[in-house]
This record gives C-alpha cells, structure tokens and sequence, in this order.
C-alpha cells in the first residue's frame, strides 16, 4: 500500500488546496508555509527526488511551476520569488515525493539566504568541473 502523502493528495484521497492540475502535474499549497502564496508543484506519478526523476517528467513540472509563479505575482503582488527543491535528507527533503516549492517573497520577508558566497579556489572549481564533465558521458 502507498503511504506517500503527496500520492494521496494527487489521488484526492487527503484534503489539499489545489491551485493548478493537469494530465502529469498538480500544484497544492503547502501546510505551513514559508510565505504566504508558498506552492508545490508535484508530478501525478510517485519519484523520489531530482535523482530519480524523469526530464520529460521534470519538465512538465516546471512549466506549470512558471504557470503558478506568474498566477502567484498576479494574485499576491510579491517582490520576488524563490523555487527551492531538495533531493535526500541532507538537502533537507522531508517528503519523498519529488516537489518544487514556489515561495513568493517581499522586501525584508524573515525569510534568510541558504549560503553566504564566499571565493572559491579556482584550481578545485576547475576540477570539479573536470569530473563533472566527465560523468554528463
Ligand atoms: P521538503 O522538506 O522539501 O521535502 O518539503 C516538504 C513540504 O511538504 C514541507 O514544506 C511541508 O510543509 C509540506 N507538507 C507536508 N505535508 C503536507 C500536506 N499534507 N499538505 C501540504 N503540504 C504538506
Ligand atoms: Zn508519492
């Protein structure tokens, strides 16, 4: 049996606010959100994460999270907004269904920047970059 939450919430199965739906796509607001106006736009179809993913899949999901940023600027009037995902638990994932967060933001919101930038060494960018290329194949 299937305990994934969002999976009940795409089969209707558990209340949501649904704000977008398509054939592979649902948007829903979040239950405690960062911001108000805070979305997540999930595919109909279980994955885990980024890892497991599909592109075509992962596409669809971003068109309609361009389709919700543009319905939240048009209803809420943010300043800005932020997508955020997070592949596994050290990224922070809570929940294993693959999902991007759409989070409207306004000037001075007490929301706080994930990293502070700080130099790199360009040698071990360079190298990185090396054994990333590598992988792509
Ligand atoms: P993450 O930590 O990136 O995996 O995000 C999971 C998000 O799902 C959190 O922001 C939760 O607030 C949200 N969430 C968990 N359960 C529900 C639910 N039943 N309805 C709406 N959002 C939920
Ligand atoms: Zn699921």
């Amino acid at each position: 049996m299937n305990e994934c939450i969002f999976c009940k919430i795409v089969a209707g199965e558990i209340p949501s606010n649904k704000v977008y739906e398509d054939d592979e796509v649902v948007a829903f607001m979040d239950i405690n959100p960062a911001n108000p106006g805070h979305t997540l736009v999930v595919p109909k179809k279980h994955f885990r994460n980024l890892l497991d993913i599909d592109e075509g899949t992962a596409a669809k999901v971003m068109e309609a999270a361009v389709k919700v940023a543009k319905a939240i600027k048009k209803a809420l009037n943010p300043d800005g907004l932020n997508l955020f995902h997070a592949s596994e638990k050290a990224a922070f994932q809570t929940v294993f269904h693959f999902h991007i967060h759409v989070i409207p933001r306004w000037e001075g919101d007490d929301l706080v920047e994930p990293w502070k930038p700080k130099k790199g060494d360009p040698e071990r960018i360079a190298e990185t970059a090396a054994k990333i290329r590598e992988a792509m194949g």
